[in-house]
């Protein structure tokens, strides 16, 4: 099941994409509780089912789409270089503090983002030079998760999954180098592209997906979920230990290598780039940067 958040010309609703993806089916839920985007559905524990006999095709002109949870209740929690290679470009360009050289971490960085700084597809990455001259893109695949719980243990955690998305884990480098902890470089507000859609988790093979970024149309990121140091049901366990996990929560679980910082020297976002993110079957989160102060 892929399932869209959107706006019509008269309220917010979630539905169901056909299968070619041209239609949508909306669900039958009162507008108050659409409002939160798709985590009704998880809270509901998908109690709500699409309407029948009603399908609307995707038309943008009709329809505005958004993130699959516009304002999730919670941080989002991040992983920190969960890819190998990532991990090796980060550190030459001087973000190791946590970590060795050539050394996998021994237990996964997490980080969270505020649930403040989620966009849509489409909608615009600021580029504010009063904050940051080195804005950086991160694709990630992000867990949507679906039923609660604690201290989950790993061989079960996937039943805990409802989903996936897409995550530009966008980062201000220059930030998050010169306050050691990441909040601030990872927080500033539209850093969270998220969508286009959110998929059920049948539809994802976790030990091979390509995660794939263009600047401009030039591929700067050609990863795949099986070469991520800690897999998903790791990641679970490990957040999950203390901490209770409720649907809705998102974690996103890293990006491959090729970020701005690695190369040499450093590409970083100017205004006028647009970054687009491919996860088949998830589909394609495209963003423009634009100088704060533009339109
Ligand atoms: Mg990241």
């Amino acid at each position: 099941m892929r399932i869209a958040t959107y706006r019509t010309q008269k309220r917010i609703e979630i539905g169901v994409l056909s299968e070619d993806g041209s239609a949508i089916t909306p669900f039958d839920i009162p507008e108050q509780q659409a409002a939160g985007g798709m985590l009704v559905l998880l809270e509901d524990d998908l109690a709500v089912r699409p309407l029948r006999d009603v399908q609307h095709p995707l038309d943008s002109n009709d329809v505005e789409l958004l993130a699959p949870i516009p304002q999730p209740k919670r941080n989002i929690f991040c992983v920190g270089k969960n890819y190998f290679a990532h991990m090796q470009e980060l550190s030459k360009y001087g973000l190791d503090t946590t970590v060795g050289n050539t050394s996998p971490p021994e237990s996964p960085i997490i980080f969270s983002k505020l649930p403040q700084c989620v966009i849509a597809n489409g909608k615009k990455i600021l580029y504010d030079e009063q904050v940051t001259t080195e804005l950086d893109y991160e694709a990630e695949l992000a867990v949507i998760i679906g039923r609660s719980g604690r201290a989950i243990p790993r061989a079960r955690a996937l039943d805990h999954v409802w989903g996936y998305t897409i995550i530009n884990d966008v980062t201000a480098r220059d930030v998050q180098k010169r306050h050691k902890q990441w909040l601030l470089g990872k927080s500033q507000d539209t850093f969270c592209p998220m969508g286009p859609f959110a998929i059920s988790r049948d539809l994802l093979d976790l030990d091979e997906t390509p995660i794939r970024c263009w600047v401009n149309g030039e591929l700067r990121q050609d990863g795949n979920t099986k070469h991520m140091m800690f897999d998903v049901s790791t990641l679970i366990e490990s957040i999950s230990l203390g901490i209770t996990l409720y649907p809705g929560d998102i974690i996103s679980t890293g990006t491959p290598a090729g970020v701005g910082a690695g190369f040499h020297p450093p590409r970083f976002l100017k205004p006028g780039d647009r970054v687009r993110i491919e996860i088949p079957p998830i589909g394609i989160l495209e963003n423009p940067v634009r100088a704060v102060s533009s339109d």
